[in-house]
C-alpha cells in the first residue's frame, strides 16, 4: 500500500478497533430497546463511554456521542448561543468546522491570534476578557489543543482557567492532541471538549463531546430521546464500540519525536526547508514545513507518486490542495502555499519516516534541476 503518513486527516484502522466493530455490527439491536439484543448493544455502548471518558479523566456520564468532531464543534457553539452569548472568541488556527460555524453563526466573532511560533496569545484573551461587555452575554472561547496542521500544542490550561474566572465557556477541540498528548478535561477547565474516532485509529462517523457540570448543551436535533436527549437519532453502536476500543488504545500514547526530528534535521541541512512551529512545544508526530518555490499540490502528488501519502497543511474536503491557513495565521502568508505536513501514527515505524526523508529529497533535488533548467522568463 505504500508508506502512509497523513494520520492528522485519519488513521488506519486499529485492529482491536476493527474487531470491536464487527462484534457490535453483529449484536444488531437497538440500544433503546429493552429486549435482550438491545440490551447487548447498550452494553456494548456503555463500555465505550467510559473508554472515552478515561481518555479525558471524565465521569462516563459526560459523554454525548455524535457523527464526529464537527459536529461536537457546532453543538457547542451553537449550546453557547442559545444561552444567549453575543460575541464568539475562537483561535485564528481553529478547524474550520469551528471558524465557519462561528462565521455563520449571525454574531460577532473575534479572533484570538497567534504568534510566529503558532502559539495563542493568552495575554491577548486576558486583556480582551477583562474589557468584556456584559450585555454581551457569558464569554465563549474556543481554543484547540493542538493544531491539526502543525502539531502546536496550546496553551490551554491557562485560557481555560482565564475564561473561568470571566464565568465563561472554553470549548476545547482536542481532536489531534487525543492519544498522543494525556489530557485531564478538567485541568483544562473546558467546559465542552470535541473528539473523533478516525483520528485514533477508531471509524470514521464516530466522535463526541465530553462535556463538565457546568456546561449547558441545547439540543440541535429533536424528536428522539439518545444521549440524554442532547442527541436525537438511534446511536452509531458499532462506529461508537470501534471508538471505545481505540481510545483505550490510545492510552499509550504516540510519540515519534526522535524519528520526526532526525527526518526534519536532514530536511533542513539537506534543502534549507522552514520547519513550522519549530521552537514551540508540538505533538511527537507532527512535521509541518515549507519549501518556498515548490508548490504544495505538486509535493502531494510527487510523494504519492513514489508510494508516500502525505498532505498539505490539512486535509481539504474538496479534494483540492489549498494553502495553509494555519501558517498565514502565524504571519507567514508568504510560505503557506509550500506547506506539506508529515503526520505518523500507531504503526507507523522510523523506516517510514526515513523513505518519506529520501523520497522527498529525491523530488526536490529533481524539482531543482528542472527550475534551473528552465530558461529565465
Ligand atoms: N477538528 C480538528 C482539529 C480536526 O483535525 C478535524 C478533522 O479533520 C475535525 C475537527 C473534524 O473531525 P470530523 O471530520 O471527524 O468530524
Amino acid at each position: 500500500m505504500g508508506v502512509y503518513l497523513d494520520y492528522n486527516a485519519t488513521a488506519p484502522i486499529r485492529p482491536e478497533a476493527e474487531a470491536a466493530v464487527l462484534r457490535a455490527l453483529r449484536l444488531g439491536g437497538n440500544p433503546s430497546s429493552v429486549h435482550a439484543a438491545g440490551r447487548a448493544a447498550r452494553a456494548a455502548m456503555e463500555m465505550a463511554r467510559a473508554e472515552v471518558a478515561a481518555l479525558v479523566g471524565m465521569p462516563s456520564g459526560s459523554v454525548v456521542f455524535m457523527s464526529g468532531a464537527a459536529e461536537a464543534n457546532a453543538l457547542a457553539i451553537k449550546s453557547a448561543l442559545a444561552h444567549g452569548t453575543r460575541r464568539l472568541i475562537v483561535s485564528a488556527i481553529e478547524h474550520e468546522t469551528v471558524l465557519e460555524t462561528a462565521r455563520t453563526s449571525g454574531v460577532e466573532v473575534e479572533y484570538l491570534p497567534v504568534d510566529a511560533a503558532g502559539v495563542a496569545d493568552v495575554a491577548w484573551l486576558k486583556d480582551r476578557l477583562a474589557r468584556w461587555d456584559a450585555a454581551d452575554g457569558a464569554p465563549f472561547v474556543a481554543l484547540m489543543l493542538a493544531n491539526n496542521e502543525t502539531g502546536v500544542i496550546q496553551p490551554v490550561a491557562q485560557a481555560g482557567a482565564l475564561v473561568r474566572e470571566a464565568g465563561g465557556w472554553m470549548h476545547v477541540d482536542a481532536v489531534q492532541a487525543a492519544g498522543k498528548i494525556a489530557i485531564d478535561q478538567k485541568a483544562l477547565s473546558a467546559d465542552t471538549l470535541a473528539l473523533s474516532a478516525h483520528k485514533l485509529g477508531g471509524p470514521a462517523g464516530a466522535g463526541a463531546l465530553v462535556f463538565g457540570n457546568r456546561a449547558r448543551l441545547v439540543r440541535q436535533l429533536h424528536g428522539g430521546g439518545q444521549e440524554r436527549s442532547v442527541r436525537a437519532g438511534t446511536e452509531n453502536v458499532s462506529g461508537i464500540a470501534g471508538f471505545g476500543a481505540a481510545a483505550a488504545a490510545s492510552k499509550m500514547l504516540i510519540d515519534q519525536s526522535a524519528w520526526r526530528d532526525s527526518s526534519a534535521e536532514r530536511l533542513v541541512r539537506e534543502a534549507g526547508v522552514a520547519v513550522i512551529g519549530d521552537g514551540a512545544p508540538r505533538l511527537g508526530q507532527t512535521l509541518c514545513f515549507a519549501t518556498p518555490g515548490f508548490a504544495s499540490d505538486l509535493q502531494v502528488m510527487q510523494m504519492d507518486l513514489a508510494g508516500v501519502m502525505v498532505s498539505a497543511g490539512s486535509a481539504c474536503s474538496s479534494g483540492k490542495v489549498k494553502a495553509s491557513k494555519g501558517v498565514e495565521a502565524m504571519g507567514r502568508p508568504d510560505l503557506a502555499p509550500y506547506v506539506l505536513r508529515v503526520s505518523g501514527g500507531w504503526a507507523s515505524t522510523e523506516a517510514d519516516w526515513q523513505v518519506f526523508t529520501d523520497a522527498w529529497l529525491k523530488a526536490h533535488a529533481h524539482h531543482r534541476l528542472r527550475h534551473a533548467a528552465q530558461p529565465a522568463a
